[in-house]
C-alpha cells in the first residue's frame, strides 16, 4: 500500500457515545432596562474608567452606527482564532474585548498543549490558525509528553512566557488588516427573523453585523470565590461581562447553565529552595508547534527554563482536611461543576483519601518575572489557609505568595443547541466558540474559535461549512462529542476520545489538514509550494526513489528530520494504521449519510418517546451522528435509514 500519496488521505468514521444530560441552573443576570439603567450599571463598574465621550452618547443618545462583515465578541484564545481567521479571509472584522491589555490571557498556567491538546494546536496550525506560531516565540520549555510510549499518544507541550504570549497575540491580531480591536462591552445581540444581524454595546452604539462569533469564556455573570470572600469577577481583577447572558437566553432562545473552575496560588521564586525538589528539564531537541517554524533557527535561539517537582504530604493534607468546610469549593457556595480532570487540591484529597501525596510541579510564568506557578494546587482555601498549605510542602517552606488561589463560576450555553459548524440551531448566523460551549482550556477554545471563525466567514461569503470528521482530527471530535452528547461538566480533550488515535497523531497534522487550510485560503502559495515538496519528497523516500531529492534548505521549514520520523512510524505501525484506516473507511458511509434538517422524528411510529427526544434535541447531521447519540440504538438507526431512503424516493419521484 502506498502510505504517503501525493493527495490527501480521507476517512469517515463513527463511534458510539453517551448523552449527559443538560442542566439549567439559575443564574444572575442584572436588569437591564433602559440606557439610563445601562449607564448607571457602568458608572458602578470598579474597573472602568469612563472617557467622557460615552457618557455624553449615553446623554443626547448620539449613538453612532457601523458595519462588519464578521463581529467577534471576546479576545481570548477563541476570540483571537475567530478574528485572525475571518480577516485573513478577507472579511471586514471586528473583535470586541472588555479590556485590550488582557487579549489571550491565560489566567491558569501558561503552558499550551499536553496530552491531546497539543495535537489540536497542530491540526489549527495546519489549517492556518495561530496559536502554535505563537506558542513558538513564547515558550520557555519545550517536552513531547509520552514520548516513552508510542506515536498515537506523543503530545507536544510548551510552558510559555504568559506576558510574551499575549503581547505577540495582540500584536498578530493589531497587524492584521481587514480587522479592528475595540474595547468595549457586547451587551445584547439584536436578532431580526431568527437571524444575527448586529451587537450592541456599552457606549451605546449599534454595530451591524453579517454574523456575530461569541467568545466570551469564563466572564458571562462571572463570580470569584476565595474561601468566604466573593465577589463578582471575569477573572482576577477583571469585570465580568453582566449583560450579555440575558440577550443570548431572551433574544436567541438559548439555555444556559453554570460551570466553576480554580487556578492555583502563584509565589515568588526567590522564596523557593529548589535544593528539596526534582529538575525538569526540557526536550534536548525540542519539537516547534508550528509546521511554519524553521527548525534550526528556532532551536539556536531558544532559551529553556527548568520546572521542578515536589509534593504535598500528610500534613499538607491534614491543613486541607481540616479546613474543608472553609473552602468555596466545597461550603455549597459553588453549586456549580468543575473539571474532573483538574481538581482543585481540595477534591483530589476528598476523592482519594488513600493517597498521602499528590504532585506538585512549579513551573516558571516567564523570563522577567519572579512568578512560579505551582501546577496541582488548584484551590479555594481562604488566603491565609493557601499559604499555610504551601509553606508545608518540601522546598516551600519560606514561599511567599504573589497571587492567591481562587475559584470561579460562570454562565455557558448548552453545546447540544449548536450545530457542528458551530453556528447555534436558534439563530442564524450566529456563532458560539471557546469555554462559552462548555468545554475548558486554552487549545479547546483555541480550536472551536478557529472553526466558529472559519464558518462564520464561509456563511457570509455563501459557502458550506467546515465541518472536520472525528476520522480526521482531534478538533473534529471535540466538536462532535460536544454537540452530539452536550456535557454536564467542563469538556477537556484526551487521546482517549480519539478511536483512530495512530491516523490522527500530531506529527501528521498537516498531511491531515493542510489541504483544507489552502483550499478555504488560510495557506499562502509560498507555504503550500513548500508543503507540497515536502509531501512528495516523503513519498519519494518511502518508496525509496532517492535521486533529485531535495535539500535540507529547499524543504525548510519542513525537514529531512521530519521526513525521517514519519517514515519511521509508519514502517514500524504499518499494519495498525491499515487496520485502523480500514475501520474508519468502513464507518465513512454512515458518516457521509445526511439527514435532512427538517426531518419529522415525531412521526416515526416506531421510535421509542426517549429515541425521539434525544434525536430532536441532538438534531443530528448524518447518520453516523445519529448513532453517536445516548439512547439511540442501532435498530433506531436501521429504521431511520428505511425513512430517509423512503423519503428520498418520494422527492426524486416529485421531480
Ligand atoms: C481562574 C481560572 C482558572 C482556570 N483554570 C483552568 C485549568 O485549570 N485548566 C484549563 O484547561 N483551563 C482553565 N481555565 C480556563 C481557560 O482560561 C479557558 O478555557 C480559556 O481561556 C477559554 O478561552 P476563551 O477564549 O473561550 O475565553 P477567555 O480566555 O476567558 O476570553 C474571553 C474574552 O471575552 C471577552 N468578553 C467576555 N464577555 C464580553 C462582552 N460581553 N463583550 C466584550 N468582550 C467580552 C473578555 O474580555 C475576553 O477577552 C481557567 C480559567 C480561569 C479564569
Amino acid at each position: 500500500m502506498l502510505v504517503f500519496s501525493k493527495q490527501p488521505m480521507i476517512l469517515q468514521v463513527s463511534v458510539f457515545t453517551m448523552l449527559t444530560p443538560f442542566k439549567i441552573s439559575r443564574h444572575r443576570v442584572p436588569k437591564l432596562k433602559t440606557s439610563n439603567s445601562n449607564l448607571l450599571k457602568f458608572l458602578e463598574m470598579p474597573y472602568s474608567i469612563i472617557p467622557d465621550i460615552f457618557i455624553n452618547n449615553f446623554k443626547e443618545g448620539c449613538y453612532m452606527e457601523r458595519k462588519y462583515q464578521v463581529v467577534i465578541i471576546g479576545a481570548g484564545h477563541a476570540g483571537c482564532e475567530a478574528s485572525l481567521v475571518c480577516a485573513r479571509m478577507g472579511l471586514k472584522t471586528l473583535v470586541l474585548t472588555l479590556n485590550v491589555d488582557s487579549i489571550a490571557r491565560m489566567p491558569c498556567n501558561p503552558a499550551i498543549g499536553g496530552i491531546a491538546k497539543g495535537q489540536m494546536v497542530r491540526e489549527i496550525d495546519a489549517i492556518g490558525g495561530e496559536m502554535g506560531q505563537i506558542t513558538d516565540r513564547a515558550g520557555l520549555q519545550f517536552k513531547m509528553l509520552n514520548s516513552s510510549r508510542g506515536p498515537a499518544v506523543w503530545s507536544p507541550r510548551a510552558q510559555c512566557d504568559k506576558e510574551l504570549y499575549s503581547v505577540l497575540m495582540s500584536k498578530s491580531l493589531q497587524n492584521q488588516s481587514d480587522l479592528e480591536i475595540l474595547q468595549s462591552e457586547a451587551t445584547s445581540l439584536i436578532v431580526k427573523n431568527g437571524k444575527v444581524c448586529g451587537v450592541k454595546i456599552l457606549t451605546g452604539e449599534t454595530i451591524n453585523a453579517d454574523a456575530v462569533v461569541v467568545t466570551t469564556g469564563t466572564f458571562l455573570n462571572g463570580a470569584i470565590h476565595l474561601g468566604k470572600m466573593h465577589f463578582d469577577g471575569g477573572r482576577f481583577n477583571e469585570r465580568p461581562a453582566s449583560y450579555l447572558s440575558i440577550s443570548l437566553a431572551k433574544d436567541c432562545g438559548l439555555k444556559l447553565g453554570r460551570f466553576k473552575t480554580t487556578t492555583t496560588p502563584r509565589i515568588n521564586t526567590l522564596s523557593i529552595d529548589y535544593s528539596k525538589m526534582t529538575e525538569q528539564l526540557g526536550d534536548e531537541k525540542p519539537k516547534p508547534f508550528s509546521h511554519f517554524t524553521e527548525i534550526k533557527q528556532w532551536r539556536a535561539t531558544l532559551k529553556q527554563l527548568p520546572c521542578w517537582l515536589t509534593y504535598t504530604n500528610t500534613c499538607t493534607h491534614k491543613i486541607v482536611e481540616d479546613n474543608l468546610g472553609l473552602s468555596s469549593i466545597n461550603i455549597g457556595e459553588v453549586n456549580s461543576k468543575s473539571p474532573r480532570y483538574c481538581p482543585a487540591i481540595e477534591e483530589k484529597i476528598e476523592r482519594y483519601p488513600e493517597k498521602t501525596s499528590h504532585h506538585i510541579f512549579v513551573e516558571p510564568e516567564g523570563y522577567n518575572t519572579n512568578e512560579v506557578y505551582l501546577n496541582g494546587l488548584y484551590t479555594g482555601l481562604p488566603f491565609d489557609l493557601q499559604q499555610k498549605m504551601i509553606n508545608s510542602i518540601a522546598g516551600l517552606e519560606d514561599a511567599k505568595v504573589i497571587r492567591y488561589g481562587y475559584a470561579i463560576e460562570y454562565d455557558y450555553s448548552s453545546p447540544l443547541q449548536i450545530k457542528k459548524s458551530l453556528e447555534t440551531k436558534t439563530v442564524e448566523n450566529l456563532f458560539l466558540g471557546g469555554q462559552i460551549n462548555g468545554t475548558t482550556g486554552y487549545e479547546e477554545a483555541a480550536s472551536q474559535g478557529f472553526v466558529a471563525g472559519v464558518n462564520a466567514g464561509l456563511k457570509v461569503l455563501g459557502k458550506a461549512p467546515l465541518i472536520l470528521g472525528r476520522n480526521e482530527s482531534y478538533v473534529g471530535i471535540l466538536i462532535d462529542d460536544i454537540t452530539t452528547k452536550g456535557v454536564d461538566e467542563p469538556y477537556r480533550m484526551f487521546t482517549s476520545r480519539a478511536e483512530y488515535r495512530l491516523s490522527i497523531r500530531n506529527d501528521n497534522a498537516d498531511l491531515r489538514l493542510m489541504d483544507i487550510g489552502r483550499s478555504i485560503g488560510l495557506i499562502s502559495d509560498k507555504a503550500y509550494e513548500k508543503f507540497e515538496l515536502y509531501r512528495n519528497t516523503l513519498a519519494d523516500v518511502y518508496e525509496n526513489n532517492t535521486d533529485n531529492l531535495p535539500t535540507d534548505k529547499e524543504l525548510s521549514p519542513w525537514s529531512f528530520e521530519r521526513i525521517n520520523e514519519e517514515i519511521f512510524i509508519h514502517k514500524k505501525y504499518e499494519g495498525y494504521i491499515e487496520i485502523q484506516d480500514r475501520m474508519a473507511n468502513k464507518m465513512k458511509k454512515n458518516e457521509d449519510r445526511k439527514i435532512p434538517e427538517d426531518f419529522d422524528y415525531s412521526k416515526v411510529d416506531s421510535f421509542s418517546s426517549e429515541t425521539k427526544q434525544r434525536l430532536m434535541e441532538v438534531r443530528p447531521q448524518t447518520i453516523g451522528q445519529a448513532s453517536r447519540i445516548h439512547a439511540v440504538k442501532p435498530s433506531d438507526i436501521a429504521i431511520l435509514t428505511i425513512y430517509l431512503e423512503k423519503r428520498k424516493r418520494e422527492e426524486s419521484k416529485k421531480l
